[in-house]
């Protein structure tokens, strides 16, 4: 589907087969200069034919043509490599276009992803059905891309539009929204969304966030915002309730983990496995595999956030980290 949402900015709804995601928002902003498309798709022919055809529909000509993904996901970059010509540029937010400067991705760099599973009580031979699968793998640039890095401040002028790059750390590190004050629109990638709350993940033992999630809630909550226009799925009319909302729902998450903890100390696996989820299925034990590691992700973040906060400790058992609420919640 392809449409015009206000005056020379339309929305291609692109399919995501097999994700729970459903379809990813690709946003294409005209004028009689240049272009600038806002997030892709992933790199899959499904992805590809949609974003063709609503290019088409508009009329856009991929020589006068830029991109920015929001972030680095292949859901939002995974078609930039595709559809960019000679004449474009790529952008991407400074803490995550790193990413793709190296040879190889850090997940499988000396095994460090099969020791963080580990160390969280991931079962090993699942962890390799999940890597096989990750769509993030699987569905990535068909070639790198150099991208120009976005930071803070840096804006994008396209017609009757100027677009404010705001960094707002939490789904990745270099996340960004593009913010459009005249006209009362933000394009939030994955920071806000409306019918589904944005996977929010820790996977390094350093980072915390769930603590940089809220504070780039916090950052965007007061922003005059009309319209939102998401990464995925329906617009966003009621902005400011709607991230009030995302901030409630990560509170109870988090107190949710606290209440688990005080049954027992558990590592992140099986602190996940007792988490509610919105996913269709009749139990912990029937989750698809990689479903069960962006779960178990979501605890970590969940149990780091409550760490900093001095309500969970972390501690080494055997070669576990096993986490002890402390007392008190949020
Ligand atoms: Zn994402």
């Amino acid at each position: 589907m392809t449409e015009e949402i206000r005056p020379n900015l339309f929305r291609i709804v692109v399919p995501l087969p097999d994700s729970p995601l459903k379809e990813i928002n690709s946003y294409v902003v005209v004028s009689d200069e240049r272009n600038l498309i806002i997030d892709t798709g992933m790199n899959r022919p499904e992805c590809k034919e949609v974003l063709a055809a609503g290019l088409k529909e508009i009329g856009v000509d991929l020589n006068e043509t830029d991109f920015v993904a929001t972030h680095l996901h292949a859901d939002h970059q995974g078609l930039i490599s595709t559809f960019m010509t000679a004449n474009s540029k790529a952008y991407m937010g400074e803490l995550d276009s790193p990413t793709f400067r190296g040879t190889s991705n850090t997940w499988s760099k000396d095994g460090f992803m099969e020791n963080y599973a580990h160390r969280s009580g991931f079962p090993a031979d699942e962890l390799a059905a999940s890597m096989e699968n990750h769509p993030g793998f699987k569905y990535s640039s068909a070639r790198t891309v150099d991208y120009i890095d976005l930071k803070e401040g840096d804006s994008f002028e396209i017609g009757e539009y100027k677009l404010d790059v705001m960094h707002t750390p939490g789904h990745t590190n270099g996340h960004i929204c593009l913010y459009e004050a005249n006209q009362k629109l933000l394009l939030s990638g994955d920071h806000v969304l409306g019918d589904i709350t944005p996977n929010i993940a820790s996977w390094s033992d350093e980072e915390d966030p769930l603590n940089d999630y809220l504070a780039s809630l916090e950052k965007v909550k007061d922003l005059d915002v009309e319209l939102c226009l998401p990464g995925h799925r329906s617009l966003i009319h009621n902005f400011r309730e709607r991230v009030e909302e995302l901030i409630e729902h990560h509170h109870a998450r988090a107190n949710e983990v606290i209440e688990i903890l005080q049954q027992g100390n558990k590592n992140a696996y099986d602190t996940a496995g007792l988490m509610t989820w919105s996913i269709r299925a009749n139990s912990w034990d029937e989750f698809p595999v990689m479903q069960r590691w962006f779960a178990t992700g979501e605890a970590i973040a969940h149990l780091r956030y409550v760490e900093g906060k001095g309500l969970v400790s972390r501690q080494q058992e055997g070669d576990q980290i096993v986490y002890q609420a402390e007392g008190g919640r949020l």
